[in-house]
């Protein structure tokens, strides 16, 4: 039930489909059974052969060094990633073209941070959420002008991979007594700046050696050149992080639920109930059945928004709403796969062993973060309303 793919997205996912069989599957329940933790020096042979492999710049512009892959070979490299448990996935930085748009005009920042991304040395987070509302991007985190840069002041929610990041992109205010230069920016922080404390490190359901920490600034000094963007609103970068991040989950969760669909197929093909093996009965069959049916549907729904945003020439707040549509109808569809996987393995599907099981924990999330459902529903009922249905 593949997608037709050309040679380049072939290899990319060929390539990364080995390193996922040989370096990262085997590693699954250690994490499980460890707080999602490896060995030291198994971390880093994994690290060591995903920046050999070149992924930190799947998406990273070839004239800086990156791959520059099409979005299509992206979204057929994070399918296979996906079918990874545990996050084990993430454990390479990602140097996204979007940093280089943003840090365009800032020699410094493209050094100092963004390079070493590709060259997997440093790690990021991304800070937008705060206590109040995260689905309605509510930003209170002021930065102050003062001499030589800003005073951050405020809290960030949920700052995934912050205790393995050391610096975070952080969307703030502006606050300024002119209205030049006020209002959402996006700063670069070093996480080793005084006046910065994790105030809480939550357990969540999925067990991650990435963790969900909430910061807390007090008076951070941020130095104007860590400003990115010059003038421009944050929330413009923000936004194209977010569709970079809604193609990826989506493509993750094909790899997810093509490899539940394969292991509840494999165990109900073994199991022998009575006198009939579990995949003959039809109840089974019939779930089975809606599984392969949504995933083919998600697969061609993702890769045509990916080859779209390839052919150019559609509008960015288009593809905006055609990422939200895959993200929404993906995340959901991977959902639905993980229960009826789950239930096909029956008491042996509880166990935090299976893979079932973990995903079942796992892609629970990918509903809620990067815009949850209901705001992807949003998103695409206000387009309809504003644009129509052709427009979309
Ligand atoms: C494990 C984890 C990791 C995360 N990582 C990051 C990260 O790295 N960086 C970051 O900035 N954030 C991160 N987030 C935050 C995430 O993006 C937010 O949790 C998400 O956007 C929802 O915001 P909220 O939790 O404040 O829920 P709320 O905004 O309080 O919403 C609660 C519920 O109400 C629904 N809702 C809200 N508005 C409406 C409406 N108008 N109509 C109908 N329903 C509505 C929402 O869909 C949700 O179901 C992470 C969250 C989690 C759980």
């Amino acid at each position: 039930m593949q997608i037709e793919l050309d040679e380049s997205s072939r290899h990319w996912q060929q390539l990364v489909r080995d390193y996922v069989e040989r370096e990262l599957i085997p590693w699954e329940v250690t994490a499980e059974l460890n707080s999602g933790e490896l060995p030291p020096e198994v971390m880093q042979r994994i690290h060591g052969e995903a920046i050999r492999l070149g992924l930190p710049g799947m998406d990273a512009p070839a004239d800086r060094g990156g791959l520059g892959l099409p979005m299509v070979d992206q979204v057929a490299a994070w399918e296979v990633l996906g079918r990874v448990t545990n996050a084990l996935c993430w454990c390479f930085p990602e140097a996204q073209s979007w940093m280089y748009e943003a840090c365009a005009d800032s020699q410094y920042q493209l050094e100092t941070y963004i390079q070493p991304l590709l060259a997997g040395k440093r790690r990021e987070a991304y800070a937008i959420t705060e206590a109040e509302s995260g689905s309605h991007e509510v930003v209170n985190t002021s930065a102050r002008p003062t001499a030589g840069g800003y005073l951050l002041n405020g809290e960030k929610w949920f700052v995934t991979s912050g205790n393995l990041a050391d610096f975070l992109f952080v969307q703030a205010k502006v606050v300024a007594a002119d209205s030049a230069g006020a209002g959402d920016t996006l700063f670069i922080v070093d996480l080793d700046s005084p006046g910065i404390e994790i105030v809480e490190n939550p357990l969540f359901s999925h067990t991650f050696a990435s963790h969900h920490p909430t910061y807390r600034f007090t008076d951070v000094l941020v130095p104007e050149r860590n400003r990115i963007g010059g003038g421009r609103s944050g929330m413009d970068y923000s936004r194209a992080w977010f569709r970079h991040e809604r193609m990826t989950i989506a493509a993750r969760m094909l790899g997810a639920a093509t490899r539940m669909i394969e292991e509840a197929t494999a165990w109900a093909s073994q199991r022998q109930i009575l006198e009939e093996k579990l995949i003959d009965k039809q109840a089974v069959q019939f779930m089975l059945a809606d599984c392969c049916t949504e995933l083919w549907a998600a697969r061609l729904m993702v890769y045509e928004a990916a080859r779209a945003h390839d052919r150019g020439g559609v509008e960015p707040r288009s593809l905006h709403v055609r990422c939200s549509m895959a993200k929404l109808y993906a995340t959901e569809m991977a959902n639905r796969v993980a229960d009826r996987c789950l239930q096909i393995w029956g008491g042996r599907g509880y166990r935090r062993d299976n893979a079932v099981e973990r995903f079942f924990r796992e892609v629970r999330v990918d509903r809620i973060w990067e815009g949850s459902s209901e705001i992807q529903r949003m998103i695409i009922a206000g387009a309809l309303a504003r644009r129509g249905l052709d427009a979309m």
